[in-house]
């Protein structure tokens, strides 16, 4: 009751929410029978859930953000939702992002703009905007969001909360709404890292539905920071850290490089090894990102064709029919993305293209293996500003992508990251959040979680 009381009174000025449950109460009366029978409950038991729009649930709306999908009700849960409501957790409502994920400002929704808790006159970040803004509003615990270039790690930045994206293949994509498919992955936002490690754990591992998911087993992310003596066991002593230099040009925020050096000097001081490295093709993630995702998307969306899901409009002539639910149902972003990535993949344009950024994709691959041989954890800021005032970027797509410079390449490689609140500075009307980002091999999640908890 406390939090549905803290969504009615956030709700009006933050409007994280796209559909709240109208059942969290029954289902809260069920766990108190649970409990008075002495029945085992799971680890997420009562804990409040967000879920991120494009991510499927059973009896619950899911739009994309995206007109072509409004009054859509799917007739399955993502496994990721399956596994939350397995462990007991209370899916409290469907939260706002970017149509199909397609955003860093939440701006780009169909039906409304989320406000960033912090400065309401700013974005919360994207794609998964409401899901970070309803964890720092207090409306939910934790929340899940969808990450394909950075969509968990930048609006955890811009939000001050924890968000972390895991290895490529750690969490089913079985129920996610494809943006591209290569690099997408359902991620966890929380206020603490144990809280986001406890969620991160119940959603992992194979699942028959998803043929990427690895079968290697999950451990328990969290146990090591959860026991008694983990401040006093100097955990980090010896850690290698590397700091990505590229991250740290003139392109950044001078407060945000200031923060995340001092980051670096509290790691250094808990006995890391603490050194420079390069990566030297780190500026050719965005142009490979934009045309890789661009390309995966134009193929995932042509699914929605007013006829398997959804809106359908027009329906004299099947021709009209399918053109008159597309044009109407996509926003203008969506279909610019379609249309680019269309081009991309065009015979002719293949090769100077996509060919072009699968092949940077492995030189990029490569640069982290080298960096990831030599260092245990690389560091970075998680996003070159502070969040910024609505509007700001609406009309200038280029420099909505030139922001996402920090987070692409994770994707692009396939390995965790997580982001967490490491200074806050000056801006806004009480001061905005920086997010600190660690990046780690493939798999090494409980690593990531282990040294973000260092700085609770
Ligand atoms: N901002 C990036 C994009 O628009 C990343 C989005 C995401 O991770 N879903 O593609």
């Amino acid at each position: 009751e406390s939090y549905l009381a803290r969504i009615q009174q956030t709700e009006p000025h933050i409007r994280s929410f796209l559909h709240i449950s109208n059942s969290v109460i029954k289902e809260a009366e069920e766990l108190d029978r649970k409990i008075e029978r002495n029945e085992e409950l799971g680890p997420l038991a009562g804990v409040f859930v967000g879920v991120k729009d494009n991510i499927c649930t059973a009896n619950m709306p899911s739009t994309g953000g995206s007109k072509v999908l409004e009054g859509y009700r799917p007739p399955f849960d993502a496994t990721a939702v399956r596994r939350v409501k397995e462990c007991g957790g209370i899916i409290v409502g469907k939260t706002n992002l970017d149509e199909f994920g397609m955003g860093s400002t939440t701006e780009g929704s169909a039906f409304q703009v989320t406000a960033n808790p912090w400065d309401v006159s700013r974005v919360p970040g994207g794609s998964s905007g409401g899901s970070a803004a309803a964890v720092s509003a207090g409306q939910c615990v934790v929340s899940l969001g969808s990450d394909t270039g950075g969509s968990v790690r930048q609006p955890a930045s811009f939000c001050g909360v924890v968000g972390i994206k895991p290895t490529y293949g750690r969490v089913s994509r079985y129920g996610l709404m494809a943006y591209a498919s290569s690099l997408d992955a359902i991620g966890c936002f929380g206020s603490s890292v144990v809280d986001t490690g406890i969620l991160l754990h119940a959603i992992s591992g194979h699942d028959q539905l998803d043929a990427t998911t690895s079968k290697r087993e999950v451990p328990d992310f969290t146990s090591q920071c959860t026991s008694a003596s983990f401040f006093e066991s100097k955990p980090l002593k010896g850690l290698r850290v590397g700091v990505i230099r590229e991250t740290l040009d003139d392109g950044v925020d001078g407060a945000i490089k200031s923060s995340i050096y001092e980051a670096a000097a509290h790691l250094e001081e808990l006995g890391c090894n603490v050194t420079e490295v390069s990566l030297p093709s780190f500026s050719l993630g965005l142009p490979a990102y934009y045309i890789l995702a661009l390309s995966e998307s134009s193929s995932n969306l042509s699914r929605y064709d007013g006829i398997r899901y959804g809106n359908q409009i027009g329906a004299d002539e099947l021709n009209s029919l399918y053109g008159d639910s597309r044009a109407k149902g996509f926003g203008s972003e969506v279909k610019l993305r379609i249309l680019m990535g269309t081009y991309a993949l065009s015979a002719g344009y293949y090769d100077a293209y996509y060919k072009r950024a699968q092949q940077v994709r492995t030189l990029i691959q490569r640069s982290f293996k080298d960096a990831l041989d030599k260092n245990d954890i690389l560091i970075s800021p998680a996003a070159p500003s502070t969040a910024y005032s609505i509007g700001e970027k609406k009309n200038d797509p280029l420099a909505m992508y030139a922001g996402d410079i920090m987070t692409v390449n994770v994707n692009l490689a396939g390995l965790p990251a997580l982001v967490l609140p490491c200074g806050v500075v000056e801006g806004g009307s009480n001061g905005l959040p920086v997010g600190l980002q660690i990046i780690g091999a493939a798999f090494d999640e409980a690593k990531l979680l282990k040294v973000g908890h260092i700085f609770e």
